[in-house]
């Protein structure tokens, strides 16, 4: 099969192969238990202490302020789940464009007696600080707020954000998940008590995540067992995996200037060009946006009936989000930047990697108008 052109790096991308080969010693002959005393169990266990240091090194916080999940979903819930019971407070606080790991942990808090208001966000879908300061108070348990977002790529004001929280007594969480490696984060400088990553979105592997807690931070964990990770994230460490994403991070932050530059240059000729085309618009921001993200809508097209045309022609394109794609339900995102559910419908988001190639744009840029006519004809 002729390798396709792949732009759905906000879905999952693809394992770096020197992430590979860090990995691969510990499904045979590395195979210890990080908990056992014996020199197999302590290397598995000094692999997931190297790995937990490259986490931290990427975020600018101490490697005990990193515990291993089994991704950004997990993070996300135990970011929300875990810290909100020991305040005391009941009010938590959110934006409508957050992921649904974010929104559906709220959901669940809802049920269980908090109150859960939903920050609106502008036509970009960027949250504003204004909004905050008129939604928190003292009883706000938690702010959660992604630094950038999945779908439409805007970037939030997050320190601004945190600020405020901190300020009103409040936690302040945010799911980095998109933003991790691709985007300047430094946990102390931006005020962050509590951070969601995945590795599957950095060129690690699927079913590993890490949740930054500051220290000080209290959390109760969600999976009880034998108290690996500090207590918060029972269940014997996935090895591989963990040593993967810390590969993973580290690999990503030592090209990080030049990557960012490379897809931010890529997603700009992207962006002039499909806009050249007839009926098409933008969503989310120009500026103040993911380096790897550019998101349309297109007049009187299906966005579902283009990602299958794309693939007809092996190119692998999304319309929102991965986990709302068999959804008959539009974007909520989308519709939370004021799109009508049939323009909500009618968008392709085209996420690119540092792997993605000059040659994969030409693909995709070539395909696109024939896809395009395919549909409307
Ligand atoms: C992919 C994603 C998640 C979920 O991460 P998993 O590791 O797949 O559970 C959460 N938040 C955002 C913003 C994402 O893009």
């Amino acid at each position: 099969m002729i390798r396709p052109a792949y732009f759905d790096n906000g879905a999952t991308t693809a394992v770096a192969k020197e992430v590979l080969d860090v990995m691969m010693p510990f499904f045979t002959g590395e195979y210890g238990n990080p908990s056992s005393i014996h020199t197999m169990g302590t290397a598995a266990s000094k692999a997931v202490s190297e790995a937990r240091k490259k986490i931290a090194a990427a975020v600018n916080c101490r490697p005990s302020e990193i515990i291993f999940t089994s991704g950004g979903t997990e993070s996300d819930n135990t970011a929300l789940i875990g810290a909100v019971a020991d305040t005391g407070k009941k009010k938590i606080i959110t934006s409508a464009v957050e992921h649904s790991a974010v929104l559906e942990a709220c959901r669940s808090l809802s049920a269980r007696g908090y109150e859960i208001v939903i920050l609106p966000v502008d036509g970009e879908g960027k949250v504003s600080a204004d909004e905050l300061l008129k939604a928190i108070d003292n009883d706000t348990a938690l702010v959660s707020v992604m630094t950038a977002n999945n779908v439409i790529g805007t970037i939030q004001p997050i320190r601004e954000l945190a600020e405020i929280a901190r300020e009103h007594g409040a936690l302040f969480h945010t799911d980095a998940v998109q933003a991790f490696t691709r985007t300047d984060i430094d946990a102390e400088r931006d005020l962050i008590d509590l951070m969601s990553m995945s590795s599957h979105k950095i060129h690690g592997p699927k079913g590993v995540g890490a949740l930054y807690v500051r220290n000080g931070v209290r959390i109760s964990p969600l999976i009880l067992g034998g108290g690996q990770e500090s207590g918060l994230r029972s269940s014997t460490e996935n090895v591989p995996g963990i040593a993967g994403m810390g590969k993973a991070a580290e690999l990503a932050m030592s090209s990080m200037t030049d990557d960012v530059k490379r897809m931010t240059e890529m997603r700009d000729r992207i962006i002039d060009e499909v806009l050249s085309l007839k009926g098409s618009y933008l969503n989310g921001p120009r500026e103040k946006r993911s380096c790897n993200n550019a998101h349309f809508g297109f007049e009187g097209v299906k966005g579902k009936d283009l990602v299958l045309a794309l693939s007809r022609m092996n190119v692998m394109v999304s319309t929102a989000s991965a986990c709302s794609a068999g959804s008959t339900e539009p974007s909520h995102v989308l519709t939370a930047i004021g799109r009508s559910p049939s323009e909500a419908f009618s968008s392709l988001r085209i996420t690119l990697s540092r792997y993605t190639t000059d040659d994969e744009v030409g693909i995709l840029l070539d395909s696109l108008p024939k896809a395009l006519k395919a549909v409307r004809e």
